[in-house]
C-alpha cells in the first residue's frame, strides 16, 4: 500500500519511537507508528527511571501519566566491589516496563499519530540509495509505507538494523538478565535502588530496584567487553537471589514472583556506537542507536531524547530527507563526549581497586560524593569525572 499523505514513519513504539512519534503528531505532521507487538507488551528492563528520563518526560509533557504509576524513591545506593556504600542522592522512579511503555504508546496516538501493527522488514530506498520508507508484514502480506523520513527505533535487535545500516554492528555490548522478586522474610521494605559493583560482574554489576508494591526488579548486566571470558547470568541471578555476593547479603534470601514470566534476558547496545545513527532519509534512535549508557546500563531516558531531537529537527523542516544527515550531526555533537566518557568509565571499572578507592574517597569527601552525583543527575558533563585526569582528582582531592 502506498501512503501519499504520511510525513514520518516510526519504526518501533518503545520509549523512542513512541516519544518522537508523540512530538512529531503533536506538531501537526503525519506520522505512521509501526510495532510488531501490540500493546501492552513487556520488555525486559531494569524498570529505573534516572533524572534524564524524568527530564525527558516533563519536558514532553507526560510525566504525570508515568508518575502516578510508579515508585518514587530518592536515593540509589552504590556498593563497591568490598561493599563501600556510595549514597546518590536524586529524584529516581520504578515503573514496570509493561505500565511505562503503553503510556508512552497512549501518548503517540492521543497526539495523533496512527498505528499500524506490522513487522518491519526492510527499507524501501530509492534509485540514489536513500531512504524513502519501510516495507512491513501484516496478516502474511507486505505493504510499503512510504515517507519522506523513516525514524528506526527498533531497539538493540541488530538484524533488522543491519537491513537499514549495512555498516551496523550486531553484537552485543552487553547482557542482562532480571526477574520480579520480594523478600523472603515478611516484612521487609526497601527504600532505595541498589547497585552493586560485584567483584565477579565487573564492569557490569548486580541490582534492586524496589518498584510498586515493594515487588523488586533484581538482576544482573555484564558488559561483554572482556573478550574470551564467559560468565553465567542466570548462575550470576541464582546466587543473588539467594542472598549472597555483597548486595544478596544486603537484601537476604528473596522468593520470586509471578510477574514477568520469571527470569528474563536481554542484549544491549551501548556507547552510541554500531550505528550510523542517519542517512538521507532515515534517523536512527534509542537502543538501535546504541543511546544506552556503557557501564551503567541506562538507556529509557537517552532513547526518549534521541526521539525528542528528531522531532526537534523535522518540525519546521522543508526538507523531511535531510534530517537524516543533520540528525546524525546533532548526535554526535550533543552526545558523543558524554558516551565516551562513559565507555572510558566501563573500561577503568575493570580494576576492582579502583572502584573501591573511589568508594572509600566518596564516604570522606562531600565534594568527591557531590561530583559524582552530579554526573548521574546530569548536572556536570561526566567527561569531566571519568577522565584520567578526573579520576586522579577524585583520588587526591
Ligand atoms: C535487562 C535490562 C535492564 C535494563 N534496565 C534499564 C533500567 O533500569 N533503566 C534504563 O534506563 N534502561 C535500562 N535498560 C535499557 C533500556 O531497556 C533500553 O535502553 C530502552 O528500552 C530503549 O528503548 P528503545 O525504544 O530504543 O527500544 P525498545 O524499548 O527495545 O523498543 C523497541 C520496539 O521496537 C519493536 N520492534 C523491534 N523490531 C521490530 C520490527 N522488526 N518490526 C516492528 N517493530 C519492531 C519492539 O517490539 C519494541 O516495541 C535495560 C536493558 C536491559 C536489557
Amino acid at each position: 500500500m502506498d501512503s501519499p499523505g504520511v510525513d514520518v514513519v516510526v519504526a518501533g513504539a518503545g520509549p523512542a519511537g513512541s516519544m518522537a512519534a508523540r512530538m512529531l503528531a503533536r506538531a501537526g505532521l503525519r506520522v505512521v507508528l509501526c510495532d510488531k507487538a501490540t500493546f501492552p507488551r513487556d520488555k525486559t528492563c531494569g524498570d529505573a527511571l534516572i533524572p534524564d528520563s524524568i527530564a525527558a518526560l516533563r519536558f514532553a509533557g507526560a510525566w504525570d501519566g508515568v508518575a502516578e504509576r510508579a515508585r518514587a524513591l530518592d536515593l540509589l545506593e552504590v556498593l563497591s566491589p568490598r561493599g563501600i556504600a556510595v549514597p546518590i542522592r536524586g529524584e529516581y522512579r520504578v515503573v514496570r516496563r509493561r505500565v511505562f511503555d503503553e503510556v508512552l504508546f497512549n501518548g503517540a496516538l492521543q497526539a495523533g499519530a496512527e498505528f499500524r501493527q506490522a513487522s518491519v522488514k526492510r527499507p524501501i530506498e530509492d534509485p540514489a540509495g536513500h531512504v524513502a520508507g519501510i516495507v512491513v508484514e501484516r496478516s502474511g502480506r507486505e505493504e510499503e509505507i512510504r515517507a519522506p523520513l523513516t525514524v528506526l527505533a527498533t531497539g538493540a535487535e541488530g538484524a533488522i538494523l543491519k537491513k537499514f545500516d549495512a555498516s551496523a554492528r550486531t553484537t552485543a555490548s552487553g547482557y542482562a538478565i532480571r526477574t520480579y522478586a520480594v523478600h523472603a522474610s515478611p516484612g521487609r521494605a526497601s527504600d532505595r535502588l541498589f547497585i552493586s559493583l560485584e567483584r565477579d560482574l565487573l564492569p557490569g554489576y548486580a541490582w534492586a530496584f524496589p518498584g510498586p508494591e515493594n515487588i523488586f526488579n533484581i538482576g544482573v548486566f555484564w558488559a561483554s567487553a572482556r573478550r574470551g571470558r564467559r560468565l553465567n547470568l542466570r548462575a550470576a541471578l541464582d546466587r543473588l537471589m539467594s542472598g549472597n555476593g555483597n548486595l544478596g547479603e544486603m537484601l537476604g534470601p528473596m522468593k520470586p514472583t509471578s510477574l514477568g514470566d520469571g527470569y528474563a534476558g536481554a542484549m544491549l547496545r551501548t556507547g552510541l556506537t554500531g550505528s550510523s545513527l542517519g542517512r538521507r532519509g532515515l534517523a536512527i534512535i534509542g537502543d538501535a542507536a546504541g543511546t544506552t549508557y556503557s557501564i551503567s546500563g541506562e538507556g529509557i531516558g537517552k532513547a526518549m531524547e534521541s526521539g525528542l531531537v528528531v522531532a526537534e529537527l523535522a518540525v519546521g523542516s522543508r526538507d523531511l530527507p535531510q534530517v537524516g544527515c543533520l540528525y546524525k550531526a546533532e548526535m554526535q555533537q550533543r552526545y558523543a563526549r558524554r558516551f565516551r566518557a562513559y565507555r572510558s568509565a566501563e573500561r577503568w571499572m575493570r580494576l576492582s581497586i579502583l572502584a573501591d578507592l573511589v568508594a572509600y574517597r566518596a564516604n570522606r569527601s562531600p565534594t568527591i560524593l557531590r561530583h559524582l552525583t552530579s554526573v548521574v543527575t546530569e548536572d556536570s558533563l561526566s567527561g569531566d569525572v571519568f577522565s584520567l585526569k578526573g579520576f586522579w582528582a577524585l583520588l587526591t582531592r
